[in-house]
């Protein structure tokens, strides 16, 4: 670390624009478009949210069998409508046991949220239609028990953790409840007094309430999302930097480290130790400590590819999990990295300038044998970084047998 007078950047320093996005990035959860897809661990938390759908849908659908199973017997299959209700309910509870059975297999595809969560929302619409037809449409619109499955549904999408489901399948029960409506309309005298007095009366200031009831469902789900992103941020985030905390490095690399030996790939790690940084505490306090650490760690997140998990590690160390990636090419990017943030001339609010260098240890799986503890594999990258530190600092090591 060598301290700089102020504006003393050497005239080949890059120059950059300022950093908006990191602003925000490092304070607190970014503000994600509303129509993204969700992060990866969030998506992970939608497929198990997919699984307890189709077996609570499962449940649900043979539990609502038996009050249409006791109407169709006690009516011996005279009243249309029960013959209706038992029909749409049964051939629900078969593509539910087939949705659970074809997930228990393995079968889940990204579009799987969007397609399921619309047959439930279309499963009660086709319900409210066998109504229209063989009851009336005052039947089918003013019905309360099969409308209020909608909110069933649309609470069941948030368990997708996608907040692009819960629009989507929202629209859809709006857009399929107003056509219902629109079709009771057109079918003629909403107000004849037989229909009335079997279905209730026609009140469309109720039904433009139920809309909206459907529209405040459908915010509720998205905001349940929402929240859960912010929530998975923040705990999986160091609270300096906005990196990735420890915790979740720990996990990814479980996980990076099955997926490497399942698909055979190379697994790269670099350790960093921010070199001398004990100076820059002591010498200009922690105040500036923080921001060369946000800095730092910064440049770290716009350097490496989005595939790689950067981190803090602990303190001033940080570490780089680098998927499919030989341990060659990993040395080359962190010593480009290394390089990069030791030309970086860091600006403190002051106006001061700061220079920084780090220590690093590159290890991998395949290069530096079979390994499948991802603990190893922490372990040999630290060796290599203690020997970058004893060597000198400024330096990263990517083998044993560095002179
Ligand atoms: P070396 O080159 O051997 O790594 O020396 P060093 O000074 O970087 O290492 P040392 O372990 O002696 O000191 C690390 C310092 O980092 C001590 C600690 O106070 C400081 N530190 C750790 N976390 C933070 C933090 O979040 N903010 C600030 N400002 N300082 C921190
Ligand atoms: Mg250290
Ligand atoms: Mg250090």
């Amino acid at each position: 670390m060598q301290p700089d007078a102020p504006g003393d950047a050497p005239a080949e320093a890059p120059v950059r624009a300022p950093r908006r996005w990191s602003d925000s990035f490092s304070k607190g959860a970014p503000k994600a478009p509303i129509w993204s897809a969700p992060d990866p661990a969030l998506a992970a938390a939608g497929i198990e949210g997919e699984y307890v759908v189709a077996r609570v849908r499962l449940v649900a659908m043979l539990l609502l069998l038996i009050s249409p199973t006791y109407s169709l017997l006690a009516s011996r299959g005279e009243d249309p409508m029960h013959v209706a209700g038992f029909v749409v309910t049964l051939l629900a509870a078969g593509v539910s046991l087939a949705i659970f059975f074809r997930l228990r297999n393995g079968a889940w595809r990204p579009w799987i949220g969007f397609a399921s969560s619309a047959f439930d929302v279309t499963m009660v619409s086709v319900a409210l239609t066998s109504f229209f037809i063989v009851a009336s449409p005052l039947n089918a619109i003013n019905s309360t028990v099969t409308f209020e499955m909608y909110f069933l549904a649309l609470v069941a999408t948030s368990l997708r953790y996608d907040a692009r489901i819960c629009m989507v399948v929202g629209g859809l029960a709006i857009t399929q409840y107003g056509a219902l409506w629109a079709a009771a309309v057109a079918s003629g005298n909403l107000t004849a007094v037989e229909m009335t007095m079997r279905a209730g009366p026609y009140i469309p200031v109720d039904l433009f309430t139920r809309l909206i009831l459907l529209g405040i469902a459908t915010l509720l789900a998205v905001s349940i999302v929402r929240r859960a992103q912010r929530l998975l941020y923040l705990a999986s985030r160091d609270r300096l930097t906005g990196l990735f905390n420890r915790g979740h490095f720990d996990r990814a690399l479980v996980s990076a480290m099955d997926q490497a030996t399942r698909d055979k790939t190379p697994l790269a790690l670099a350790l960093i130790d921010v070199d001398h940084f004990k100076q820059v505490n002591d010498g200009h306090g922690h105040a500036v400590g923080d921001r060369v650490l946000e800095q730092v760690a910064d440049l770290m997140g716009r350097s490496m590819r989005r595939t790689d998990i950067v981190a803090r590690y602990g303190g001033e160390e940080f570490v780089i999990l680098l998927p499919n990636t030989t341990r060659e090419a990993a040395f080359h990017r962190i010593e480009a990295l290394r390089r990069e943030i030791s030309d970086f001339p860091l600006r403190m609010d002051d106006g001061r300038v700061l220079r920084i260098d780090f220590s690093a240890g590159v290890a991998a799986t395949q290069a530096d044998g079979p390994i499948i503890d991802p603990k190893v594999l922490v372990d040999v990258a630290d060796r290599r970084l203690l020997a970058a530190k004893r060597a000198g600092r400024g330096r990263c090591f990517g083998s044993d047998n560095v002179a």
